[in-house]
């Protein structure tokens, strides 16, 4: 708690008022400690590929100047190690995006099924990596929302790749877009789940997961080219627009990440028949 105190007006030498100003620091000092830490975090991810990439340089600058064979190995990883640090500053400048942005809801009008299209072409040649079977459920009709298409992308390609990177151990993942009738108030909701049968999370795990860098595995997730950015890039698109994230997991049956948006209209009456698009 910090206290001001601060004569306002004078009678001779007295003061006639004083204004005492009590402020709880308490907020901002945690504020202050999240951005130090989180500067501290973004600093060690990007000196570790760092480091790798001038050890690998002084190698071959010495001792592997003249073995080709070690040189295109060595040159191979630099590549690897260069690529990392690439998608973490982009994965930064996301973050940093949705952030600044997060008061001004975006308002553009989108068909959530445009989004699941460009999710399935952005991932499948990343499932078909894994040898994972994408299943997709779109929208028995246009699903529209207020939002920003690029973001609403992210979003979703996030989930995926998250569970094609961790939940693709039986070799499906499904993607299923729904509508939920808001029971005489409003148009209802769309919401778009991603359900992987993988490994699980363990429910300690569940409320931090969209802090910034937290990974249940951090070198699972190095491994498998993963910044611990993409699902606290997930909430902060998510409350942009106003929408709503859910996560449930069981260890040894798999997660499913839902992702819910208010609908701008009711959906036709008597909706075509749901399309699946795999
Ligand atoms: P990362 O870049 O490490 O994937 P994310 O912020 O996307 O970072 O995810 C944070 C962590 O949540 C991951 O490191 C992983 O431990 C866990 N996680 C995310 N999605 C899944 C999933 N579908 N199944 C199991 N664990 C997951």
């Amino acid at each position: 708690m910090a206290v001001t105190v601060a004569p306002l007006s004078h009678q001779g030498h007295r003061a006639r008022y004083i204004l005492v100003l009590l402020r709880d620091l308490t907020e901002s000092e945690r504020i202050n400690q999240m951005r130090s830490d989180f500067v501290a975090n973004a600093s060690h991810e990007l000196r570790t590929p760092l480091a790798s990439l001038r050890g690998f340089i002084e190698t071959l600058q010495l001792s592997a100047k003249d073995d080709a064979g070690a040189r295109e190995r060595f040159l191979k990883v630099m590549a690897e190690q260069a690529a990392r640090m690439t998608r973490l500053i982009d994965q930064l400048l996301s973050l940093s995006r949705a952030e600044m942005n997060v008061h001004v809801a975006p308002s553009n009008l989108i068909d959530l099924n445009h989004v699941i299209d460009n999710v399935r072409d952005a991932t499948e040649p990343l499932a078909q990596e894994h040898g994972v079977k994408l299943q997709l459920k779109r929208f028995a009709a246009p699903a529209l929302v207020r939002g920003d298409l690029d973001e609403l992308v992210q979003v979703l390609q996030n989930l995926v790749t998250n569970a094609l990177k961790y939940g693709a151990d039986k070799g499906v993942v499904r993607v299923e877009g729904n509508y939920r009738s808001a029971q005489g108030r409003g148009n209802g909701r769309y919401s778009i789940a991603v359900i992987d049968e993988g490994k699980g999370i363990p429910s300690d795990h569940l409320p931090r997961l969209t802090e910034r860098f937290y990974r249940v595995d951090v070198a699972y997730s190095r491994e498998r080219g993963g910044t611990g950015l993409g699902l606290a890039i997930v909430k902060h698109i998510v409350n942009r627009h106003r929408g709503e994230l859910t996560i449930s997991s069981k260890p040894g049956e798999g997660s499913t990440f839902t992702v819910v948006f208010d609908a701008v209209e009711k959906p036709q009456e008597k909706p075509a028949p749901s399309q699946a698009a795999e």
